[in-house]
């Protein structure tokens, strides 16, 4: 459709001018980090506390920046990827484990995996890293507590399916998914939530750089990423990485549990 092709275009040049500011950003940053910790290793004794309290508080700063311009370069697609063959379960089961010691009381914690899930090639840290940053996303939609579902499938993503979001590949994809009973979403917040630094949540909450930074390593994994969201009732962001087919694997189709329909 032409509305998404017109957001799939927007978000391409975003990120091609995040990606050069952050590239630029970054090298400042490494020389205002680097010289702050030359000062504090080697000038330190002559340094009154004072002194090397702001110097600690420019490196602190340096740093938080530092992680901003990561987050902007893994949305502009520009972070380098360590890819393996993952398992993506584990992985999820990992992250599940986590939440539950780190998400508090409130948030019930459900896993639904697949058997026989197909094998993906990803960076497994960076997934990881994105399912934990749905899961707070999710956490922070259900101050009053919720329940929190983490979900993997084998899912086909057909012609038909591809024919309405210009930026999918036909073909066989490992899902996942992180659902929440939460606030939801409206529709303008949907369209504008990938994009770098947006935010709803108060000031010194939220960066606006979770989601962007999730859709820029699907993106770079040659994957999809799909919300889907109601006022009131709650989220669902789906992933899906591109099954990685070993020697040996069959290409089965017949089998799929369901193939997933645009809505
Ligand atoms: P941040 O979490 O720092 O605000 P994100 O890019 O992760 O940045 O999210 C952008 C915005 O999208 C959030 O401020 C919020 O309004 C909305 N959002 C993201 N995830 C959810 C969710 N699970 N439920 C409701 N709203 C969400």
């Amino acid at each position: 459709t032409r509305a998404a092709l017109a957001q799939a275009q927007k978000m391409e040049t975003i990120g091609q001018l995040a990606g050069g500011v952050a590239h630029d950003f970054n090298n400042l940053l490494t020389a205002i980090l680097g010289g702050a910790s030359l000062l504090e290793r080697r000038a330190s004794e002559r340094l009154d506390g004072e002194a090397r309290k702001l110097l600690a508080g420019i490196r602190e700063a340096a740093k938080r920046a530092a992680t901003l311009t990561h987050q902007l370069l893994a949305f502009s697609r520009k972070q380098t990827l360590a890819p393996q063959v993952a398992e993506v379960n584990r992985l999820v089961m990992g992250a599940s484990e986590l939440l539950r010691r780190t998400l508090g009381e409130g948030v019930a914690i459900e896993t639904v995996l697949a058997g026989g899930l197909w094998r993906t090639c990803v960076d497994p840290n960076q997934l990881e890293n994105a399912v934990l940053n749905l899961a707070v996303n999710a956490r922070d939609a259900m101050p009053d507590g919720g329940r929190l579902t983490l979900e993997t499938g084998n899912v086909l993503l057909d012609e038909s399916y591809a024919a309405a979001q210009p930026d999918v590949t036909p073909g066989q994809y490992v899902m996942v998914a992180v659902s929440d009973t939460g606030t939801g979403m409206s529709e303008e917040v949907m369209r504008k939530a990938f994009e770098p630094f947006f935010t709803t949540k108060p000031e010194g909450r939220g960066t606006g750089l979770g989601l962007s930074q999730v859709f820029g390593f699907v993106k770079q994994s040659g994957g999809h990423i799909k919300l889907y969201s109601e006022l009131g009732r709650g989220t669902t962001v789906k992933i899906y990485l591109p099954r990685h087919l070993a020697e040996g694997d069959r290409e089965v189709v017949a089998e799929l549990p369901y193939a997933d329909v645009p809505r």
